[in-house]
């Protein structure tokens, strides 16, 4: 009998971390999972009844659990971090769980020998670099500015959580990262909890904005995030982080994509002025988080991932639409609702 060798993967209830667990045990990984709840663990089983995973409960924020879940484990994939749609009044609530969390996980798997680790970062550790010109592309060397004017608090805690994990492994060198930094996430969620990820193609496909910023974002497939996660494993990427960016979308194209796949749906395909959205971004949150990105280059050069991976990208038109069609297979259109 072959023995396998165990992924731990924490916040394994997300978005992304049940297609990271789909692709293991497709690829012969045994999984262990944290979860902070019976509903996310009820999830999970419900995905995967046969695979024998294994649940702990921890929380990012308590010490409570980390070391039982790093008993028998091989491999750490941290990917649980708060992502909620609308930055807190205070950024502490993002910024705490995610930096906290990352070294609870980190120092845990030192503690119990774990040396290999996968940490899902963002493109939002990468493109808000105050050192670069705002309409220049990034690339993985550069880092966003956690005290920049125009960061967001959960951009904030991507960088101060990633940030973390390097100083960690840099005073444990035994230890070998690796991140894999998304851009936004689309695709086909494995269930109906998939969090806020398929947020904009939601709002858009619902007609709820009359018209969108100017702003373009990095766009990949969850399907590819989690192909990365698991081919880390098996290549040469210790030390390295890997943008993950199929191409960016404006928010228009994106409208007129999903309008020309969903004609009979009221989809708006107009710009709004930048000046609009400054004044909007005074009284509505998620305008704040939206007036932040423009006049900026939000694009991250991601082409390492294929290269080194051995793998092409799913394209982001493609990754929008299959996310549309799940969306709109279970939703009304807004004139059906009311
Ligand atoms: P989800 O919200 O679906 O998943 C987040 C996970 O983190 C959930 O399992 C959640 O648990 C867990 N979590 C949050 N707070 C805590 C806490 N205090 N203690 C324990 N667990 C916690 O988001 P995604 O799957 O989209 O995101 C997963 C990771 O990918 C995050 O690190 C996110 O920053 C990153 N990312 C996501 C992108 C996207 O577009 N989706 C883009 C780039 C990076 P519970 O289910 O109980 O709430």
């Amino acid at each position: 009998m072959t023995i396998k060798t165990t992924v731990l993967v924490t916040g394994a209830s997300g978005f992304i971390a049940k297609h990271i667990v789909r692709e293991l045990l497709e690829n012969d990984y045994a999984v262990k999972a944290t979860v902070r709840s019976d509903r996310g663990q009820e999830q999970l089983v419900a995905l995967f009844p046969d695979a024998g995973i294994e649940f702990v409960r921890v929380d990012l924020l308590e010490e409570k659990g980390w070391d039982e879940a790093m008993l028998g484990v091989d491999v750490l994939m941290h990917t649980a971090s708060p992502f909620p749609e609308i930055d807190p009044k205070d950024p502490q609530d993002l910024i705490a769980p995610a930096v906290q969390g990352t070294l609870r996980a980190l120092r845990a798997a030192q503690k119990a020998g774990v040396k290999r680790v996968v940490l899902t970062s963002s493109c939002a550790a990468i493109y808000k670099d105050s050192a670069k010109p705002p309409l220049e592309r990034s690339t993985r060397a550069n880092w966003t500015d956690p005290d920049g004017q125009a960061t967001s608090a959960y951009e904030a805690s991507k960088t101060l959580a990633e940030r973390a994990a390097w100083d960690f492994v840099a005073e444990h060198p035994e230890m070998k990262l690796t991140t894999i930094n998304p851009g936004g996430v689309f695709g086909v969620p494995m269930d109906e909890h998939y969090g806020t990820s398929l947020g904009y193609a939601e709002r858009i496909l619902n007609g709820t904005d009359p018209a969108y910023p100017s702003m373009a974002l990095p766009i990949v497939d969850v399907r590819d995030v989690a192909r990365m996660h698991v081919a880390a494993l098996t290549h040469d990427t210790a030390g390295q982080r890997f943008p993950a960016n199929a191409g960016t979308m404006s928010m228009i194209e994106m409208a007129r994509v999903l309008k020309a796949a969903y004609p009979d749906r009221k989809i708006p395909t107009r710009q709004a002025p930048d000046f609009l959205v400054k004044a909007m971004a005074l009284f509505v949150p998620l305008m704040r988080t939206i007036a932040s990105n423009l006049g900026r280059n939000l694009d991250v050069d991601a082409s390492d991932g294929p290269r080194v991976l051995g793998f092409t990208y799913i394209p982001s038109r493609d990754a929008l639409l299959a996310s549309a069609e799940f969306l709109a297979a279970r939703s009304t259109t807004p004139a059906e609702k009311s």
